[in-house]
């Protein structure tokens, strides 16, 4: 009995051990997309306010190691100031989104303005070969005049519905929690550009491969996608 009381004992300390060993990022248990979902097990990852120099570089490596599209709102003066990344993101099949020229809050011009801001944009980034279909205001800031420049130009109004903060660095943590939160048809908002976005490329690093281990994708959104 007293050698059996030691083997207990020793097999719950291996299995002890082997519990203790887990990642506390380890992949959940995947599960399988349901049948009935319209998004087919896509999620929309959408980036703002690029090119954003090497931050883009390490996004663009991270989507394609996770096997991923996603859709970049671009500004266009930085895509002015650095032609070959717009064109390298294009070229690593993303969808490009015009998010203006300069970001203004848009909602403050005149339509003479909007129409300038929105024109000068999709003028460049179509220069570059981009099928480009939406618009995101900056700051989301939108009225009606601002929605009727919009599809005067051509465009849909693409928003968001998952903010992951990233823009104020609110630590690695709270931006993956975001992104872990995402399920299907989920829009989800980060940044390229616009100040140092290593908080955004280290938690898509842990992110992605737990949300491709629930049996997700990520795709361009609809109102972005280039015509099949
Ligand atoms: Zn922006």
């Amino acid at each position: 009995m007293k050698h059996l009381r030691f083997m207990v004992a020793a097999a719950a300390a291996v299995i002890g051990s082997l519990l203790l060993s887990v990642p506390a990022h380890a992949a959940p248990a995947p599960a399988p997309v349901a049948a009935d979902d319209p998004w087919n097990g896509q999620i929309f990852l959408t980036f703002d306010d690029g090119p954003g120099g090497t931050y883009t570089d390490e996004i663009l490596a991270v989507l394609e190691a996770n096997n991923a599209k996603a859709t970049f709102f671009q500004l266009g003066q930085n895509a002015q100031r650095d032609p070959a990344r717009s064109r390298a993101v294009l070229a690593a099949g993303h969808a490009l989104g015009n998010h203006s020229w300069d970001h203004p809050d848009m909602t403050t011009l005149t339509r003479a303005q909007m129409d300038s801001q929105i024109g000068r944009t999709q003028t460049l980034l179509e220069s570059f070969g981009a099928e480009v279909n939406c618009f995101r205001p900056p700051y989301g800031a939108h009225n009606t005049t601002v929605n009727q420049a919009i599809t005067g130009a051509g465009l849909q109004r693409q928003m968001w519905n998952e903010d992951t903060k990233d823009w104020s660095r609110p630590g690695v943590d709270a931006i993956v929690n975001v992104l872990l939160g995402a399920t299907p048809g989920d829009v989800v908002l980060m940044h390229d550009g616009g100040g140092d976005r290593s908080q955004t490329v280290e938690a898509l690093e842990i992110a992605l491969p737990q949300l491709a281990a629930k049996g997700y994708t990520f795709g361009i959104t609809p109102k972005c996608s280039p015509a099949p």
